[in-house]
């Protein structure tokens, strides 16, 4: 049997970063996890799943040792957000206003779990296991232990970070809220022929708002949201045809664009009723899924990992049982009003923008044209998501 304190189920960034901190408070970490990413190169192309890295989730990694390695590998900075459905009612929120260097950075997805698992390799109380298929675990007041078709694994608790399909939580019994939103969303990397901007903006149309990021180089990730009837009609198009549908519905100031790769995901959101069930702990997409509308699924990953190593350091600090479930469930209590209310916001955001009433149009570009001059308005907000 392999024991530790903690099992990670899930590698990805968000169970990375959990183990990576929870081990730099002396606490021995298991990470079980199905795949290995792939090692980075320079010459590959950029990946299609891309993340906008809050300023918090940026100090994480970087307390984390991972943000460095990121930064020698490729990111790109962005001081300015512009958001918009008419052109006479732009709003412009800018890292200046904040006095902030930049609002964030746009990274690989795969890039912030192959620094964070560096870091990991370099530590020596963390673990990484790699392809159990994971059959039951049983928990009792003393542990958990957890079960593959070769090995069995104890620990005092096991954290959940084994994304939107968690296994995790459905042989816990934790149930989920959620729906399907009749959107999709198609992520489009394409070259540019402009330079690459210090801004990423986002236009809202009825039917749903294109986006575009931008990435290191003459490059940029688009994202295009729609019914998913359109989305899968434009995944079906070659390059060139889906480029002249681009030009014509993006706004102009994309400029001309050449697509290099595509890929479409449907839009869902989830919410689990419960974060913690004894000894097992939710976080990242296995608790939440959030519609990706302001980029903020991972960011509040990263809070749940925070929080959790938070918690658990003054729990040891105070020489307290780390693994006490009153300890424990001071993480739900601190995360799940606080991630409820960012999935809210997002889903009035796209409530209000996705709706065709000339009325309730003229009221959000009203709202756009105020929130632009209104500093204070403007300052929380940002604030707000750079998770300030
Ligand atoms: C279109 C789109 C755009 C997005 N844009 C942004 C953005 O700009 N900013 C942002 O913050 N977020 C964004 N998100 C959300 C973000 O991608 C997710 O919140 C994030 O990937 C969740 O990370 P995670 O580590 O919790 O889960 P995942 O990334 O799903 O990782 C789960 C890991 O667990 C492993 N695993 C699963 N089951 C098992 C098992 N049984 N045993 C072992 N391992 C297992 C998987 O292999 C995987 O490595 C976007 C999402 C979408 C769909």
């Amino acid at each position: 049997m392999q024991q530790s304190d903690i099992i990670v189920v899930g590698g990805g960034m968000v169970g990375a970063a959990s183990a990576l901190s929870l081990a730099q408070l002396g606490l021995k970490v298991t990470v079980l996890e199905r795949n290995e990413p792939k090692a980075f190169s320079m010459e590959q192309p950029f990946d299609l799943r891309v993340s906008a890295i809050s300023t918090a989730s940026e100090n994480l990694l970087r307390d984390l040792g991972a943000w460095q390695q990121i930064m020698d590998w490729r990111l790109c900075p962005y001081r300015r957000l512009g958001v918009w459905e008419s052109e006479l009612a732009y709003a412009e929120f800018d890292a200046d206003s904040i006095r902030l260097p930049h609002l964030g950075h746009i990274v690989e997805n795969r890039l912030i779990q192959l620094a964070l698992w560096q870091q990991i390799k370099h530590h020596d109380n963390v673990e990484i296991v790699l392809g159990q298929e994971i059959s039951n675990f049983n928990q009792d007041g003393e542990g958990v232990t957890l079960t593959t078709s070769s090995k069995t694994f104890s620990a005092k608790v096991i954290l959940a970070a084994d994304g939107a399909n968690s296994m995790i939580r459905t042989l816990a019994g934790i149930g989920c809220t959620g729906w399907n939103y009749s959107q999709s969303a198609m992520l489009i990397n394409v070259e540019t022929q402009r330079p690459q901007q210090d801004i990423t903006w986002q236009q809202f149309f009825p039917s749903g708002p294109v986006a575009m990021l931008p990435m290191p180089g003459n490059s940029a990730s688009l994202v295009w949201y729609n019914s998913r009837e359109k989305i899968k009609q434009l995944a079906q198009m070659n390059s060139d045809e889906l480029t002249d549908e681009i030009h014509k519905t993006f706004p102009k100031r994309l400029g001309g664009v050449k697509v290099i790769d595509k890929a479409y995901f449907p839009l869902t959101r989830q919410h689990a009723n419960q974060y913690q069930k004894g000894r097992v702990l939710l976080l990242g997409d296995a608790a939440h899924t959030i519609n990706p509308l302001a980029g903020q699924g991972v960011n509040i990953g990263f809070k749940d990992v925070k929080m959790l190593s938070t918690i658990i350091a003054s729990a040891i600090g105070e020489g307290k049982c780390w693994h006490d479930f009153s300890i424990l469930a001071q993480y739900e209590k601190t995360r799940r009003p606080d991630n409820l209310l960012m999935m809210s916001a997002m889903d009035g955001l796209y409530a209000t923008f996705s709706n065709n009433s000339a009325l309730l149009k003229v009221v959000r570009n009203i709202g756009l044209f105020a929130a632009h001059r209104a500093p204070l308005v403007k300052s929380k907000v940002l604030k707000y998501a750079c998770g300030l």
